[in-house]
C-alpha cells in the first residue's frame, strides 16, 4: 500500500472516530468523504436483506445532499456474479452507460437476546453495497481506485458494527429506564385519570413506536366506548363512542378487534396487548409502527407484555375513581372524599406500597375544642371552620395524597411513599397553615378566635401492615397529643418508645 494511501485511510478512520447515535447518521457522515476520496459523482447505499433476496437502497448522496430513499431491487444471491462479488467485495457495474462499482460492506450485528437464545449466536453478519458513480466525471475506476475503495469499505463495516452495538446498548438502556418511569407512574398514582394519558405518553416516549393507542371497552356492552392515542410528537388524542373518530387512521390500523384474542397477537409492525383483570377485557393496547415500516423488536413486546397486567389495574383503578365521582362519594360542606371511597384507596395503595417496598403515613387531625366552638359560637359557625380546615388540607396536598373526612371533626390524610420524618414536617406546617387561616368575619365580628388541630401519626409498615391497625396507632399518637395540651403532632413510635421508658 502506498504511503499516499494509507494516510488517506487513516483520515476516514479518524473522521470517522466520534460517536454516531444511529447508522444513517453514520452513513450520511461517511458518504460525503467517500465520494471526495474516491472522486465520484454520486454513492448510494443499500441494505442487502439476504433472506429475501433483495438490495434496499437507503441512502443517497450527490451534490453534497443526502437522501434517504426506499426502493427494492431484486438480487439472485446464487448467480456467479453475485457469488464472484461476495469474494472480491468490488465489482464494476455491467448495467450503466457511465463507470460505477459496487462496493461491499459486512459488518457483525448485535442480535435480540430472543434470537441469541433461539440462535445461541449473539451475532450474525450483515451486507450492504454502496454503488459508486462517476456518471459526470466518465473516467473509469482505477485498480488503485478499486484498492481504496476496498480499505474505505472495511473502515466503515467496522465503524457500522460499533455504532450499531451502541444503538443496541442504547435500546436496552431507553427500555430498562422505561419500565423504571412506569413503576414510578403506578407506585405514585392514586388519582390516575391523568396517570393513563401519562403512561401512554411515557410508553411512546421510551419506546418511540410511531403510535401507542389504548382501546378501551365499556364495561357492559363489551364494545369500543373510548380511544386514546399518542402520537410520535407525543401529541395526544381522544375519541369517545360516537365521536366521529379519525375513520382513516382506524382502517390504517387494520386490526379487527373482534380477532384480538386473549394472547397478545404480534405482527412485525403491530403489537396488540389485551388488558384483562379477573377474567374481565377492559380494553386493548396497540402500538404501531405503520408508517416507519420498523420492526417491533421481541424485547420490546416482552416489556410491555410484563407490565400489561399493571396498567390494567391502573386502569380500574381510573374507571373506580370516575364511578366514584359520578356516585359524588365527596363529603358535600368539606369537599373530601368520604370513608367508603377512602378505604378502597387505602387498600391499593397497601397493595402498592407492598408491592414495591414503598413506605407511606397515615395522619388524622381533629380539631381542638370544637364542641366549645360549636357551642359558643353556633353549629353554623363550627360548619365555616371545618369548611375553612378542608380548604386549607385541599390546597396544601400533592395530587397524589389522600385526604378523606372520616367522621365529626377528624380528617384522615394518607401520604403515599412518605417516611413518617416528613409527615411530621407536613403536620407542623398544616397546623401552621391554620393557625392563621382566616375565618368568615360575619361570624366573627372581628374577634379573633384561634383555631388550632392536634395530628397523630403512623407509618407503613413500621406501625402496622394493615388498614386498622395503622388508623388505630394514628388514633393512639392523637390521643397522645390531645392529653398533653393539643394544637400539636406525634409519631406513634415516638410515643410508643416514650411510653417504654416511662414503664
Ligand atoms: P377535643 O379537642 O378533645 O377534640 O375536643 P372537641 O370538643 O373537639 O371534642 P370532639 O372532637 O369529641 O367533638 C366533636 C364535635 O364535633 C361534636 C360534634 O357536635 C361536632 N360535629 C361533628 N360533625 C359536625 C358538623 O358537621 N358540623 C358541626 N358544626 N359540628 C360537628
Ligand atoms: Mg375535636
Amino acid at each position: 500500500m502506498t504511503d499516499k494511501r494509507k494516510s488517506l485511510l487513516y483520515d476516514f478512520y479518524k473522521e470517522l472516530s466520534g460517536r454516531f447515535t444511529t447508522t444513517d447518521a453514520l452513513m450520511s457522515h461517511a458518504l460525503p468523504l467517500i465520494a471526495d476520496y474516491a472522486n465520484a459523482d454520486s454513492i448510494l447505499f443499500f441494505n442487502w436483506d439476504e433472506k429475501n433476496s433483495i438490495i434496499s437502497q437507503r441512502i443517497m448522496y450527490e451534490k453534497g445532499e443526502s437522501y434517504f430513499l426506499q426502493e427494492d431491487i431484486f438480487v439472485d444471491a446464487m448467480s456467479a456474479e453475485v457469488i464472484k462479488f461476495l469474494d472480491d467485495g468490488i465489482a464494476e457495474s455491467p448495467a450503466l452507460d457511465y463507470p460505477s462499482v459496487y462496493v461491499l460492506l459486512k459488518w457483525n450485528t448485535p442480535l435480540d437476546s430472543f434470537k441469541t437464545l433461539k440462535s445461541g449466536r449473539a451475532s450474525r453478519w450483515m451486507y450492504g453495497v454502496l454503488r459508486v458513480e462517476r456518471f459526470k466525471k466518465n473516467k473509469s475506476f482505477s485498480s488503485s481506485d478499486k484498492e481504496i475503495l476496498l480499505g474505505l469499505a472495511r473502515e466503515l463495516s467496522v465503524k457500522m458494527n460499533l455504532t450499531e452495538i451502541d444503538e443496541y446498548n442504547t435500546a436496552q438502556l431507553r427500555r430498562a429506564e422505561a419500565l423504571n418511569d412506569l413503576a414510578e407512574v403506578f407506585a405514585t398514582s392514586m388519582r390516575l385519570r391523568d396517570s393513563i394519558e401519562e403512561i401512554l405518553k411515557n410508553i411512546q416516549k421510551s419506546f418511540r413506536f410511531d403510535r401507542t393507542s389504548l382501546y378501551l371497552t365499556d364495561s357492559k356492552s363489551g364494545k369500543i366506548s373510548d380511544v386514546l392515542i399518542v402520537d410520535l410528537g407525543g401529541e395526544v388524542k381522544r375519541f369517545k363512542d360516537g365521536d366521529d373518530a379519525d375513520g382513516e387512521y382506524l382502517s390504517n390500523i387494520c386490526i379487527d378487534i373482534s380477532t384480538c384474542y386473549n394472547a397478545p397477537s404480534v405482527s412485525d409492525r403491530v403489537l396488540t396487548i389485551p388488558l384483562t383483570l379477573q377474567n374481565k377485557t377492559l380494553g386493548y393496547l396497540i402500538f404501531d409502527n405503520l408508517l416507519s415500516r420498523a420492526p417491533i423488536s421481541q424485547e420490546d413486546v416482552l416489556s410491555l407484555r410484563q407490565f400489561s397486567s399493571q396498567i390494567a389495574l391502573a386502569i380500574d383503578n381510573a374507571r373506580l375513581f370516575e364511578k366514584v365521582q359520578e356516585l359524588s362519594n365527596y363529603d358535600e360542606l368539606t369537599k373530601l372524599p368520604m370513608r367508603r371511597f377512602f378505604n378502597d384507596n387505602f387498600s391499593q395503595e397497601i397493595y402498592r406500597s407492598k408491592r414495591f417496598n414503598l413506605t407511606f403515613s397515615v395522619l388524622m387531625m381533629d380539631i381542638d375544642h370544637f364542641k366549645d366552638i360549636n357551642d359558643t359560637y353556633g353549629h353554623a359557625f363550627g360548619d365555616e371552620v371545618l369548611k375553612t380546615v378542608s380548604e386549607v388540607i385541599r390546597n396544601n396536598l400533592r395530587q397524589t395524597d389522600m385526604p378523606c373526612r372520616y367522621g365529626g371533626d377528624e380528617i384522615v390524610i394518607m401520604f403515599p411513599r412518605t417516611t413518617g420524618e416528613e409527615c411530621l414536617n407536613i403536620a407542623k406546617r398544616l397546623a401552621e397553615k391554620v393557625r392563621i387561616a382566616k375565618l368568615p368575619e360575619r361570624f366573627t365580628r372581628g374577634e379573633n378566635i384561634k383555631l388550632s388541630i392536634s395530628q397523630g401519626i403512623s407509618v407503613f409498615p413500621y406501625d402496622g401492615e394493615e388498614e386498622s391497625g395503622l388508623i388505630r396507632r394514628a388514633d393512639e399518637a392523637l390521643y397522645h397529643v390531645k392529653q398533653h395540651g393539643r394544637a400539636s403532632w406525634a409519631l406513634y413510635s415516638d410515643i410508643a418508645q416514650q411510653n417504654e421508658k416511662d414503664k
